[in-house]
Parts: structure tokens; C-alpha cells; sequence
């Protein structure tokens, strides 16, 4: 259905499964902060709707369940077809890294009596909305030994939190004056770590108090930073918002709200006609490069393995399984906001409430980048949608030369599948709070769900 708001004609069970499916959901972004931890709670969950490791199977036949995990932050799943695999797949891919702060490898040092943590962002960010938040810290310290150290500190109430400071607006006289991509320096973006010196300790006092409680919780030096991916993030859990409760408000939603549905959508999806994959990856925001990243050849090599263990070892059918493929690549759209109206272009904007979003292209200055979807193809997602009676939208990102922006949609296009842009409609997109309608979670975990099985 093209066009509608969901509440236009919603029945009092579907509210109901709006609200439930939800929960799930808050659930999963409170928790998934990372691309690691996302890895990580799609593999449980999947684990717990019959999916097995691929390197625990002999073989595989129609209706198995697999998954492969790269290197913890990159997660492919499939469920295998009737048809054979060289008739090609239907595959959602989403990405789970969001933009944040990265720990610098030499991250600490002190000025005037504060210990602080240097970082780098990553993704892109206005800067100026990640001061003066509650940030909490995420991620891993390999030692030399090669044991790893799990990092998670305030996300629980008892444990603290670090943040970043922003001058007091009664000394902002030169600040203010400054643009907005300057009033906050990226080198600026340091995080307080503490401000009680070590006794008896006179060079960097503070500094080494810091380190000494991190070496007595963790058993670690200050240079095994060096081997260290730690993401300071917003802290707490995503929230229900509006006084209607009828959006969610939390941080990573791009992407993991299309990461989760597109997950949940695979582990609710039995016996399908062409094999299914949910393919989530890492690195979206900075490029979609490296070994976990959408361009990596992880996925096409998961692909020639399910061929293998299928029986068929031809490498041409691998081609032709790609090339065979349909896929939509499950990224977020920029929703219409009411306070910023002028930068769309209201009859090709995506709405909060009205279903998932199609976008033909994305890109920037004239679609460059974008994967430009084939209105054959179009044509097919729509017959599938209606057919499924799914709610959707199609829109661009912004009004023409607006600005503009990119997915993973072109990297599975140069495999010459078929590609569509879908997403859920977001609001502050990037910014540490980030929005996303109930409804249109939902309806996007009923979309993809129709397409794997279209
Ligand atoms: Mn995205
Ligand atoms: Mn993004």
C-alpha cells in the first residue's frame, strides 16, 4: 500500500504487535552499542531459532539454517532455498556500525588536574551535539597475550559515566561567534576520565590514579591501548517518545533499526523458495572498506562455501548465483521533519508513519555514487509489497543538490544483482539521539519479511 499512514486504517491487533515487535527492539539497541555487540546478540538470537554455525555442518539441504561470524563485527545468516542456489538469493543487508568516538591508541593525558582520553570520530557527526551528554564506553583491550578484555562501563545505573564538556555560555562571548562545524573542534572531543591525583605520586598524579584502578579492575597497561577498540557512545537505553509512545528514541538506529528488522525478518522466515540471507556489516559510515565492511569479499566467499556444502563446486554457479540474486539494501532514510521543512522536496520526502521507505537512488550531486535501482525491478518490489499488503514510500534524500548521501547498495550491485534501497524513515539522523516510528519498524520487519519469501 503506497502512500498512507499506517494509523490511517490500523486494527487494534496490529497496534498491539507495533507495540510488541518494539519492545524487542528497544531491547536489542539498548543493548547492540557496537558492531560487536550487535554480532554478538544476532548470533544468540538466531542461535535460538535453530541457526548453527556453518563450520558445524556437513552439508546442507532446503529449510537449514546457518550463519558465519568475521572477525566478531561482521555477521552473515541464510536460510537455504528450495530452488538451488545458483538460481540466485534474496538478501537484506544492513550495517550495524553508527557513528560515535573512537579511543585514540595513546589516549590519555592531564591538564590542570583532569585525566582525559583523547578520540577520534567516526562517521559524521556534528560535532557540537556530543558534548555535555552522558557517553558510556564499549568495546575490547587485546593483550599481548592475546586475552581479551570486554569493556562496558555506564550503562548500568551503579556505574559511571564520562562525557565531554562545553563552556559555560556566560564566558561564549568568541564561541558563539564561531559556525557551527567549528564551535566544536574534533581534536576537542575528549572525554574527562577523572580528578583525584595518586598520593604520593608527583608526574601526572591523576592521570596515574586512572590507570591504576583500570589495571586493578581490568589487569591492563596503559599500553595496551595500543590493541584496543573502545567506542564511547551515548549512554542509557533507547526510549519510548512522544507522549503518544508512538516513536522510539535512541542512539544507532541507523542502522541496526534496518539490522534488526532485517534479522528478524530471516529468523521468522521458514522454508523459502529461493535462499534467504540477512548479511549485516560493519564500516558503512566510513566507506563500507576493510575485511568487515560491505566491500570485503567475506560475503561472496560465504556464498561459494553454501555452494560447496550444497554439493556444487562449479565457480561459474557462484557468478551466476550473485548475478541471480535480488536484494534490498536495509539502510535508513532522512524522515520529513516539521521544523526543517525547506530541505526536501515534500512529494518525494519520506514520512514518520507511512511504511518503508524505497529510495531508486541515493547519492549526491546529480544521484553520484548511487546504485540507481532498475524500474523492472522496482516493479517487482511493489507487486511483492501489495501482494503482502505491506505499507511503503518511496522518497530521495533531500531536496536536489541539497546534499546527499550513500548506502551499501551500489558495492551488491557491482556483483550485477538487483539492488533497491529500503529503509525506516529516521529523524536526527547521526545526531547521539536519534528517532524512529513504532509503526514503521514494524512494517519494515513485514516488508523484508515478504521479500525473502517473494
Ligand atoms: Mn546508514
Ligand atoms: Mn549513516
Amino acid at each position: 500500500m503506497y502512500g498512507k499512514n499506517i494509523y490511517s486504517e490500523v486494527s487494534k491487533e496490529k497496534e498491539k504487535a507495533i507495540t510488541t515487535f518494539n519492545e524487542g527492539y528497544k531491547d536489542f539497541i539498548s543493548y547492540a552499542k557496537t558492531e560487536r555487540l550487535a554480532t554478538e546478540k544476532a548470533v544468540e538470537l538466531a542461535r535460538a531459532k535453530g541457526f548453527k554455525d556453518f563450520s558445524e555442518v556437513q552439508s546442507l539441504q532446503a529449510g537449514d539454517r546457518v550463519y558465519f561470524v568475521n572477525r566478531n563485527k561482521n555477521v552473515a545468516l541464510y536460510v537455504i532455498g528450495k530452488k538451488p542456489l545458483v538460481e540466485g538469493l534474496r538478501v537484506l543487508g544492513a550495517h550495524i556500525d553508527s557513528p560515535r568516538l573512537d579511543i585514540k591508541q595513546n589516549p590519555f593525558y592531564e591538564k590542570n588536574e583532569f585525566a582525559l582520553m583523547d578520540t577520534h570520530y567516526y562517521g559524521g557527526i556534528k560535532k557540537y551535539q556530543w558534548v555535555t551528554i552522558p557517553l558510556a564506553l564499549h568495546g575490547v583491550i587485546i593483550k599481548k597475550d592475546g586475552t581479551t578484555v570486554n569493556v562496558n562501563i555506564g550503562e548500568s545505573d551503579k556505574d559511571p559515566v564520562v562525557g565531554i564538556s562545553d563552556l559555560l555560555i556566560h564566558l561564549s562571548a568568541d564561541q558563539m561567534s564561531k559556525t557551527a562545524a567549528k564551535v566544536i573542534e574534533g581534536e576537542n572531543l575528549d572525554i574527562t576520565v577523572g580528578s583525584i591525583p595518586l598520593k604520593k605520586e608527583e608526574n601526572e598524579a591523576v592521570k596515574a590514579n586512572v590507570l591504576k584502578l583500570l589495571k586493578k579492575k581490568y589487569d591492563i597497561e596503559e599500553e595496551d591501548f595500543l590493541s584496543a577498540e573502545i567506542e564511547v557512545v551515548p549512554a542509557g537505553k533507547a526510549r519510548d517518545y512522544g507522549l503518544d509512545r508512538s516513536m522510539v528514541a535512541g542512539y544507532g538506529h541507523d542502522d541496526r533499526v534496518c539490522a534488526y528488522t532485517s534479522l528478524e525478518a530471516i529468523l521468522d522466515t521458514n522454508d523459502p523458495e529461493y535462499t534467504s540471507c540477512c548479511i549485516l556489516v560493519d564500516k558503512e559510515e566510513i566507506g563500507s572498506v576493510g575485511a568487515t565492511g560491505a566491500q570485503s569479499l567475506f560475503f561472496e566467499n560465504t556464498i561459494y562455501e553454501l555452494l560447496e556444502k550444497t554439493g556444487d563446486t562449479n565457480y561459474l554457479n557462484l557468478r551466476k548465483a550473485m548475478t541471480n540474486s535480488k536484494m534490498l539494501s536495509s539502510d535508513v532514510s532522512a524522515g520529513f521533519d516539521p521544523l526543517f521543512p525547506e530541505v526536501n522536496e515534500p512529494k518525494n520526502s519520506a514520512y514518520l508513519n507511512h511504511g518503508i521507505v524505497f529510495n531508486k537512488f541515493t547519492g549526491s550531486r546529480g544521484k553520484g555514487g548511487s546504485n540507481d535501482a532498475n524500474p523492472e525491478y522496482i516493479a517487482w518490489v511493489r507487486k511483492t509489497m501489495d501482494e503482502a499488503g505491506v505499507y511503503f514510500q518511496t522518497a530521495e534524500l533531500g531536496k536536489v543538490d541539497q546534499g546527499g548521501g550513500g548506502t551499501i547498495a551500489y558495492i551488491l550491485g557491482n556483483y550485477n544483482m538487483d539492488v533497491l534501497d529500503a529503509g525506516v524513515a529516521v529523524l536526527n539522523m547521526h545526531a547521539p539521539m536519534e528517532i524512529v516510528a513504532k509503526a514503521d519498524v514494524y512494517e519494515a520487519y513485514l516488508a523484508y519479511k515478504a521479500f525473502l519469501l517473494g
